[in-house]
């Protein structure tokens, strides 16, 4: 069975003259596709912090990886499948790399190869060529050998709000340095095109998002730690941080995460909240007679107990006790369906 899907999602609009004239085809294979991506950090002997892996359990998780016939791509891949309707293989795999360091090259690239896998990496310009960041001969081969490399921005700010002392004007400036001058910087030095981005810490917002499509990228990488298919956005694509004790057994468990894709949540995915926010609303997909046994929500990476569910019209709400702090918050929902399938979603938004 085919769908044609002429414009999938808002956020996955790209051209839109492109769609018009042609149409994209996508199978049921690709429409029941589930992407889920892990990011890595350090691979190094040195376990300095939360995200440094050791060269061994970096090669127990690709192992793992293949004894159980997943197929790594690259995120130029995944957006062709999204945007192109281009096939993928079975159970793909988006394996990711940030902040360029040196360990990657020396001890994650020789094992992707044994591997026979394909990665995207995500390097930031002011570091590029430190002693332990690659430099951008390493970067060049990295794309030679058919591997991905996206943007992380020049100084690896926060881009979704302005520093204390900067006026709106130098915001801006800051924006478009860190997005299109780091695009620039990296494209000219090695030789080719750069078009995935990846956000500092994480964080974005709609603001963000409108400058990273003028500026010619088509995919920006998040830490909301939930599943992706072809409905989420290119520019939302939730990740999986891997820590030193992310086992096995914890790695088969995030990959064994569904997605449900939310519809009306107040605030949405990205939005910049101006005016005061004292709750949080979503409608639930019914999918496939789903009935929700279980509902879990962490707010701000902690367990929340007074989440109101109505099975009727499948809102999920919470109210917090007072109006939320600005700043910028992510929330998660998992539930589990009868067969103790477990669905999760992840999103952001940011209180001005
Ligand atoms: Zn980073």
């Amino acid at each position: 069975m085919l769908l044609c899907v002429s414009c999938s999602h808002e956020d996955n609009v790209i051209s839109e003259t492109k769609l018009i004239n042609s149409p994209v085809i996508i199978t049921q294979e690709i429409a029941n596709t589930v992407l889920p991506v892990i990011a890595y950090h350090r691979v190094s002997l040195a376990v300095k912090n939360d995200m440094t892996v050791t060269p061994e359990l970096f090669r127990r998780h690709m192992q793992f990886l293949s004894d159980n016939h997943y197929n790594p791509i690259t995120m130029d891949q995944w957006c062709d499948a999204v945007l192109d309707g281009r096939e993928l293989p079975e159970k793909p795999i988006l394996i990711t790399f940030d902040d360029a360091w040196k360990s990657q090259y020396k001890n994650a690239l020789p094992v992707l190869n044994e591997f026979g896998y394909k990665a995207t990496f995500y390097a930031y310009t002011d570091v590029i060529g430190n002693r332990s960041t690659m430099t951008y001969n390493q970067l060049q081969n990295l794309v030679n050998q058919g591997h991905n490399v996206g943007c992380h921005s020049s100084t690896h700010s926060n881009l979704a709000k302005p520093f204390k002392t900067e006026n709106k004007e130098r915001y801006n400036a800051r924006l478009i340095r860190e997005t299109s001058g780091a695009k620039k910087t990296i494209e000219k030095n090695i030789g080719s095109t750069v078009k995935h981005f990846c956000y500092p810490y994480g964080y974005y917002n709609t603001n963000l998002i409108a400058i990273l499509k003028k500026t010619g990228f088509i995919s920006g990488v998040t830490v909301n730690p939930a599943p992706n298919t072809i409905e989420s956005p290119l520019f939302k694509i939730g990740r999986y941080i891997i820590a030193p004790w992310t086992t096995e057994k914890k790695l088969k468990y995030k990959l064994s995460l569904l997605p449900i894709v939310f519809q009306n949540t107040e605030p949405f995915d990205g939005e910049i909240c101006v005016t005061p926010t004292e709750n949080f609303s979503t409608i639930l997909p019914e999918v496939n007679d789903l009935c929700y046994t279980k509902l879990k929500m962490y707010w701000k990476w902690k367990k929340t107990n007074d989440v109101l569910w109505n099975g009727e019209t499948r809102m999920l709400s919470h109210s917090f006790n007072k109006p939320v702090e600005p700043g910028i918050y992510t929330a998660q929902v998992h539930a589990w369906d009868t067969k103790s399938n477990h669905y999760t979603y992840a999103w952001l938004f940011q209180q001005l």
